[in-house]
């Protein structure tokens, strides 16, 4: 009985980890190029009287339909230098 209790244990804990580890993976891709890792960047808006506030930079994002080095093809949302890359290298 004991041994069952653990394995079901065990087995709770590492779903738990898949699903944590899905979500971490989802929130970390939000706004990020699939290819290059590209994600926000930060600066400063800068009024005419040069008076500065913080602003963040979103990268230009597409959704392509790409294929994988495995050959495996799948949609993904690169940035608008790796799609010119990409455009650039297909055959
Ligand atoms: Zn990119």
């Amino acid at each position: 009985m004991y041994v069952n209790i653990k394995k079901c244990l065990l087995f709770a804990l590492k779903y738990v980890n898949i699903v944590l580890v899905n979500s971490l993976e989802k929130i970390i891709m939000a706004k990020v190029c699939e290819a290059c890792g590209k994600g926000k960047a930060s600066g400063n808006n800068v009024s005419h009287s040069k008076r500065r506030t913080r602003r963040t930079f979103d990268v230009n994002l597409h959704k392509k339909d790409i294929v994988t080095i495995n050959g495996v093809e799948k949609r993904a949302y690169l940035c608008t230098r790796c799609v010119r890359t990409s455009n650039k290298h297909a055959q």
